[in-house]
């Protein structure tokens, strides 16, 4: 069953990891797709893999900046029609170290992206869902940071543990539109942004390693009419990691 059949969908940071498996996916499930990214050539071809233009354009974006937010957004609206699903999944993690080793600039350059990048993909997207009055669907990726501690990454754990608070007051403010907005927060995952010793941990599930695969599932759930009455939520998929803290496990 094709579980976005008519949908339109904007990923950031579709280029890669999560966000590229959840085009896969979301392609698969019948959306025209916009990914958006700054990795020209990985989102092109994966652009191409998926149909092209006229099922699944990329867009050179960097969620930093607004104008390049803003139009990707209407690259959407003006290919396919509309827009159904924002999904704000592009991250940066910063190196973990001491908190009086962290520089302002690096600091600002994760929450940035992180969070301002969230922020300015939900504005634009409300920009457009709001007047025409069909509803539509925001999903952002935070992580298992946005409820526990890091480890030495604190712009990362600040940043995710802000987007909880611009989901919840989002979530409220457009539901009155009918526009649901919703996190994913995944545990470790194998992709170019973790590194390789915390992402291969099982986390708290004895033998099963979390895959991009398995968060695209959860981003296909929320994004889906299946979650049709889910707003305001932090989908967490982390095995259970979160629910003690991992420092008295
Ligand atoms: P990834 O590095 O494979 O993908 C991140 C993508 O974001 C890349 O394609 C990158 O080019 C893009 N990006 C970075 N800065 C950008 C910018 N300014 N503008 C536009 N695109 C930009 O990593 P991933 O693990 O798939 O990360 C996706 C999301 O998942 C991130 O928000 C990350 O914080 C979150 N997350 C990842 C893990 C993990 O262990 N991998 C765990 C929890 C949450």
């Amino acid at each position: 069953m094709q579980r976005l059949e008519g949908k339109v969908a904007l990923i950031t940071g579709g280029a890669s990891g999560i966000g590229e498996c959840t085009a896969r996916l979301f392609h698969a499930h019948g959306a025209k797709l916009v990914i958006a990214d700054i990795q020209d050539d990985l989102g092109k071809s994966i652009s191409d893999q998926l149909g092209g233009p006229s099922e699944c354009l990329y867009m050179h974006c960097d969620v930093t900046s607004e104008p390049d937010v803003e139009q990707a957004v209407d690259a959407a609206v003006s290919a396919f029609g509309t827009l159904d699903i924002m999904y704000n999944n592009a991250g940066r993690i910063d190196v973990p170290k001491p908190i009086t080793e962290t520089s302002q600039a690096d600091f600002e350059s994760v929450v940035s992206t992180n969070l301002t990048g969230a922020f300015l993909g939900t504005k634009h997207a409300a920009r457009v869902m709001v007047p025409r009055a069909r509803g539509g669907c925001i999903v952002s990726t935070a992580s298992v940071c946005a409820v526990v501690g890091g480890t030495g990454t604190h712009a990362y754990t600040a940043s995710k543990h802000a987007l909880l608070g611009l989901m919840k007051s989002a979530a409220f403010e457009l539901g009155q539109h009918g526009i649901r907005v919703n996190l994913v927060s995944p545990y470790a995952v194998a992709t170019p942004l973790a590194f390789n010793g915390f992402a291969m941990g099982c986390g708290n599930l004895k033998g099963v390693a979390l895959k991009a695969e398995d968060v695209a599932h959860a981003v296909l759930y929320l994004s889906s009419d299946d979650a049709k009455y889910v707003s305001g939520h932090n989908l967490l998929v982390d095995g259970g990691f979160s629910v003690v803290n991992p420092s008295l496990s």
